[in-house]
């Protein structure tokens, strides 16, 4: 959806492209075919739908590297210094829909398009203090709220172990059973968004209504690929993993 949305502005060279296996995978550093030419390189981090997490920060060279956090900003200690740009839709680790954080490099220089609107020119958002016009206020008090909360699980490293056994829980589960099958491949797997099915759709679809029923709730896959998905962002807290896990097997011996 990024590289289409690019394509309305410029050129766009695809570095790599995980069609071939559904996007049940991350390609690796020496796969990906990077343009010294180009303006950035942009990659997704945690990919939502799929189920999928790159395990390493891609190296572009001098090439400007600028990421999607937005589903796993804050889930896991990161390297800020590796990026030019980092943007985070806010409703998945953050605060409520509608807030974006945005980190930039002060030192990137911006040369916005010349029709580049002036609340998305960064240049322009720096010299305002972010307010270029009146940001979403709520949003940002709430995004305080839940740094403090960080800060009071110990941090993100804290967060990270609790975010790893919180998802090994469930991967495990799944790889232990011959009912379910998950969709991400072990070495590409997310620790936010777990993906997976059953036997077959209507078993799918049996799955979301059974399990909204123990308020296991969202459970429903993406549309652009079906199946199920767990997302276990960071308020999701490990009483809810072990429900569901505890769920899935009842579930299994009933449909078995
Ligand atoms: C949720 C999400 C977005 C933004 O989703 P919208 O519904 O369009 O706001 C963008 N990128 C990633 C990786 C996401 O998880």
């Amino acid at each position: 959806m990024a590289s289409l949305e690019a394509k309305k502005y410029g050129t766009v060279n695809l570095a790599c492209n995980t069609e071939d296996r559904n996007h049940a995978y991350v390609p690796s550093q020496n796969s990906l075919k990077i343009n010294n030419a180009a303006s950035y390189f942009h990659y997704c981090a945690n990919n939502t739908v799929y189920g999928t997490a790159w395990k390493y920060i891609p190296d572009t060279g001098r090439v400007p590297l600028v990421a999607d956090m937005s589903s796993n900003i804050l889930s896991e200690p990161l390297d800020v210094t590796k990026f030019n740009l980092i943007y985070a839709g806010a409703q998945k680790n953050i605060a409520p829909a509608g807030l974006t954080v945005v980190i930039v490099r002060d030192d990137l220089p911006i040369k916005p398009l010349s029709t580049t609107p002036t609340i998305l020119d960064y240049g322009k958002m720096i010299e305002n203090d972010s307010m270029t016009n009146t940001p979403p206020t709520f949003n940002i008090y709430v995004l305080g709220l839940v740094l403090d909360w960080i800060d009071k699980q110990g941090g993100l490293a804290n967060l990270a172990e609790y975010n790893k056994e919180k998802a090994d829980m469930i991967y495990s589960f799944l790889d232990n059973s011959s009912f379910y099958q998950t969709h991400a491949e072990p070495e590409a797997r997310s620790l936010m968004n777990v993906t997976f099915r059953t036997q077959s759709d209507t078993l799918d679809a049996t799955f979301v209504q059974d399990a909204e029923k123990e308020g296991l709730i969202n459970i429903k896959g993406h549309r652009v690929i079906g199946g199920l998905r767990a997302s276990i962002f960071n308020a999701m807290p490990i009483e809810g993993v072990a429900n569901l896990i505890d769920f899935m097997g009842k579930f299994e011996r009933r449909n078995r």
